[in-house]
């Protein structure tokens, strides 16, 4: 992303735990931008709980606006108040600026407790569609209209026995598009050729659900097969019946093959270093992207960011913790290492690489902040000022 010398960088400490976490990466992110040689000048908007304070909205134009203008954006969690008129303050704020990749990083850091046997091999990128799938909120509760509609039809014309729908139904629409499959997917392959990475997984469930799932599959395969030559990009459709040392994918092309998402669970931990950047549907990403998180150190440490054409708003993946709010305990490290995605996709890598490397040292070195020290007898607790702090160091 082509970004000026000092970008103006608006950043939304956000609800509960942001207000610990939020300054702390902030200074983090400023002092490995000043030892790069740039500076970045911050620029505080406000959503949630302080945008109710200073505009009496949620998610006050002003914000929006500054994160269109800027397009580099960082922000903390943020709670949706109950009854505020939409489902979640994070998706609106998505789907306003058509984030549609939602990006998360799981890589083993040194010193972090793990329950897995080999949790360095886990080096993985999952690419999360932001704006489809069951995530579109049509939905339908039992006495409405559509409802009822729906109910004839399934009764009628598909001709199922009526015992099955005697009670109450809900129902709901998964749609999956050409255009935000075919997007996603460019976006993950992209991905991988930038970063020297070999593989590409698309993850889904189209041998039961065809039409959605297993159009998304296709759609990104078609990517994959017309959009770049053979030896850049391979696509490898029979990828699910077939052993992988059986494929003949052409030196140095990434592979892009797929894999069925119930079993993509077992797989990301029984053979983890087989996987590198993943692609798939909404509701996949979010479970596999949360399971993958914790096999690697939990919320405290999870980094994410949204991606969208030509502009990037960087958010840790957990929420506001209010029950850890504003007492100088929650750990930084997920906002901080969100704040490193945004560096790297701005083309600052070694403003980025510094960030990764100072946060490993320290939390190597025994420095972390209670959720860890929870896990590791020989760790000092440190509060989130002094981690950070630490981490500047
Ligand atoms: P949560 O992520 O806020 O907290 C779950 C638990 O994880 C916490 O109790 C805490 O023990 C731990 N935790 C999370 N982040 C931590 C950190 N940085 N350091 C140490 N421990 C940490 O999830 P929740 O309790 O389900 O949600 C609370 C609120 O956050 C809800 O209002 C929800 O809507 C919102 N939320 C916002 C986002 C977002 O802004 N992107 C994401 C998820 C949830």
């Amino acid at each position: 992303l082509d970004v000026p010398e000092n970008p103006i960088v608006p950043i939304i400490h956000g609800d509960g735990i942001g207000k610990d976490v939020g300054p702390a990466a902030q200074k983090v992110l400023e002092a490995a931008a000043n030892a790069t040689g740039r500076d970045v000048s911050w620029m505080r908007v406000y959503a949630g709980e302080s945008g109710r304070e200073k505009y009496d909205e949620n998610l006050p134009d002003d914000t929006v606006n500054a994160i269109d203008e800027h397009r580099v954006a960082i922000k903390g969690p943020l709670t949706t108040p109950v009854g505020a008129g939409f489902r979640s303050l994070n998706v609106a704020l998505r789907q306003t600026l058509d984030f549609y990749a939602n990006v998360r990083p799981t890589y083993y850091l040194d010193g972090v407790p793990s329950p897995m046997k080999a949790p360095e091999e886990m080096d993985m990128v999952t690419f999360r569609e932001n704006t489809e799938d069951v995530y579109a909120g049509i939905e339908w509760e039992e006495g409405t209209e559509e409802v009822e509609q729906v109910r004839e039809f399934i009764e009628e014309d598909m001709g199922f026995d009526e015992t099955m729908h005697d009670g109450p139904i809900g129902i709901g629409i998964k749609p999956i598009t050409e255009k935000g499959s075919k997007r996603l997917v460019r976006k993950a392959i992209d991905y991988a050729i930038e970063h020297d990475r070999d593989k590409v997984t698309l993850v889904h469930k189209g041998n039961i659900m065809k039409f959605t799932e297993g159009q998304f599959s296709e759609w990104g395969m078609e990517v994959a097969d017309e959009e770049y030559p053979d030896d850049e990009v391979f696509a490898a459709p029979d990828s699910l019946w077939e052993e992988q040392d059986e494929i003949d994918v052409p030196e140095g092309a990434v592979m892009v093959e797929e894999r069925l998402a119930d079993a993509m669970l077992q797989w990301m931990q029984l053979r983890t270093d087989e996987f590198s950047v993943l692609a798939m549907p909404n509701l996949n990403g979010d479970y596999l992207s949360d399971a993958a998180g914790a096999q690697i150190g939990g919320l405290g440490i999870a980094p994410g960011a949204n991606f969208g054409d030509a502009r990037v708003l960087a958010e840790p993946v957990h929420g506001s913790a209010p029950k850890r709010a504003g007492q100088n305990m929650a750990n930084p490290t997920a906002m901080i290492l969100s704040g490193r995605l945004m560096f790297d996709y701005m083309g600052w890598k070694d403003a980025a690489d510094l960030v990764r490397d100072a946060v490993e040292e320290t939390i190597s070195s025994g420095t972390v902040t209670y959720d860890l020290a929870r896990q590791r007898e020989d760790a000092e607790k440190v509060g989130t000022d002094e981690y950070a702090e630490a981490i500047v160091d």
